[in-house]
């Protein structure tokens, strides 16, 4: 039974080295057996203290008539609304900065974030001492199911910013004991200045995006550095894109680095973000129930759909104090299973990983396209390079996919027309529709050392153009 809520840990706490698990019985307890004696608890006690704190859920519920007295089972939980990214910035910008589901006084706010705000206002995190606290802690016990240990040298290859992924991957690190190199990216020189330190510290676990891990290899082999032979990761784990759960860029990584390739990741607002994690089996990322309650839900009947089956992310802080979020709609395309994983966890699974946000879909003729199936595609096929761009346009009222890859390196180019057909045959047999794939001369196309930007929909554009005309 919860003895306490907000849980408190030990801060001082590390299972033996040798140990598979940091909270074994809670890792491995019956599904049915967690739910009823811990998740369902932790859930009624965030429930009260949303309901309590926060006059945004106030509100919210009050509308829609729930009571979280009245939540008696997870069945229940279904009734309590969704919250929206578009709720949370309205309402920052009516209570800025943190909205009032902030719940905490500015004295207890210990860390501030954001999003990058490409797509609308940013959404400010501020988190508190104790959420962060207990952030690092379930970090530090997810990065130990993949096998971190204290004497891992942890090497964190992405932005220090607003950036909540470096923050959470270092914080989950520190707790661990691991042996923390918070290195960054993106000042000019850094990727080169980051392959000599590599070459010259040894680190043994890598953090970053997908893209940029690829970009850092491409990079090495120009400066003649062996990734394999020169480096020593052994575990590399991602966040930020999607890459890291599709099958052929994680045998490509895996290949790359000699080490094993781990996806991870919810969303920033849901910090820990980490609550999607893959075990050290890698059969999909698992979803660490007790501390953050995912759910999959139909997007249009809004149920929460049965083990086996798609539906978009829905994610509640079981124990955060600073801005809870409460069944947010994170928006993810996702599938779930609850078969057994060879670890011993009892956690449900995404096999496929994260394989689409419902932001990045596009639909072209008809047919819902998500970037990440262009992606496994390219590449499945040998010979081409690892980057690629998506340009979508409209000719004469037509939508026109077009494709831009490089081959890899050192293919000549007498295989190129071989391999343009090769790939317009297998994207037309997996999307459904016609793309037209142009080969680049290798090295044109731009690298990124955060998340590529890899669709460019000008379709807008010409919609435009056609109104000024
Ligand atoms: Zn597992």
């Amino acid at each position: 039974m919860l003895n306490q809520w907000p849980p408190q840990y030990e801060r001082s706490y590390i299972p033996p080295p040798y140990s598979k698990f940091w909270n074994k019985d809670l890792e491995t307890m019956d599904p049915e057996e967690r739910e009823q004696t811990v998740i369902l608890p932790k859930l009624q006690a965030q429930l009260r203290y949303a309901y309590e704190k926060a006059p945004l859920y106030r509100k919210k519920w009050d509308e829609a008539g729930v009571k979280p007295e009245a939540i008696g089972s997870m069945e229940d939980f279904e009734q309590v609304p969704f919250i929206t990214k578009e709720e949370i910035r309205q309402d920052q910008k009516e209570n800025p900065p943190f909205g009032s589901y902030s719940c905490v006084p500015l004295k207890d706010v210990l860390r501030l974030h954001g999003t990058s705000g490409t797509t609308g206002r940013p959404t400010v995190f501020g988190i508190s001492t104790d959420d962060w606290e207990r952030i690092v802690e379930a970090h530090a016990r997810i990065m130990w199911g993949f096998g971190v240990r204290q004497d891992d040298i942890v090497f964190i290859g992405s932005f220090f910013s607003l950036y909540m992924g470096s923050w959470g991957a270092l914080g989950g690190a520190e707790r661990l004991g691991a042996v923390c190199f918070p290195f960054g990216a993106g000042a000019p020189g850094q990727t080169e200045r980051a392959i000599n330190w590599m070459k010259e510290t040894k680190p043994t676990v890598f953090y970053g995006t997908p893209s940029y891990s690829l970009y850092i290899a491409e990079k090495a082999k120009e400066m003649g550095v062996d990734p394999v032979k020169d480096f020593n990761f052994r575990i590399l784990f991602f966040s930020g894109e999607p890459g890291a759960g599709i099958p052929s860029t994680k045998k490509l990584i895996e290949e790359t680095y000699n080490g094993i390739c781990i996806d991870s990741g919810s969303t920033a607002e849901m910090t820990p973000w980490m609550t999607n994690c893959e075990c050290e089996y890698r059969q999909g990322m698992h979803l660490w129930q007790d501390i953050v309650y995912a759910e999959l839900v139909d997007p249009v009947t809004k149920r929460r759909v049965p083990y086996g089956k798609q539906g978009v992310t829905v994610y509640t802080h079981l124990e955060r104090t600073s801005q809870p979020m409460i069944r947010f709609w994170a928006g993810d395309i996702s599938l779930w299973v609850n078969d057994p994983c060879p670890c011993g966890r009892t956690y449900p699974r995404l096999p496929k990983g994260i394989y689409g946000r419902v932001d990045d879909m596009f639909t072209i003729r008809g047919e819902n396209v998500y970037p990440s199936v262009i992606e496994d595609v390219i590449r499945g096929i040998e010979g081409l390079g690892d980057e690629y761009q998506i340009i979508i346009t409209r000719e004469k009222a037509m939508d026109k996919l077009v494709l831009h890859v490089e081959p890899a390196k050192g293919v000549g180019p007498g295989i190129i027309p071989q391999l343009k057909q090769k790939l317009e045959t297998e994207l037309k047999r997996v999307l459904g529709v016609r793309a037209i794939v142009h080969l680049m001369e290798a090295n044109t196309l731009e690298r990124t050392e955060f998340k590529a930007k890899r669709v460019i929909d000008k379709r807008g554009l010409y919609e435009q153009s056609i109104k000024q005309e």
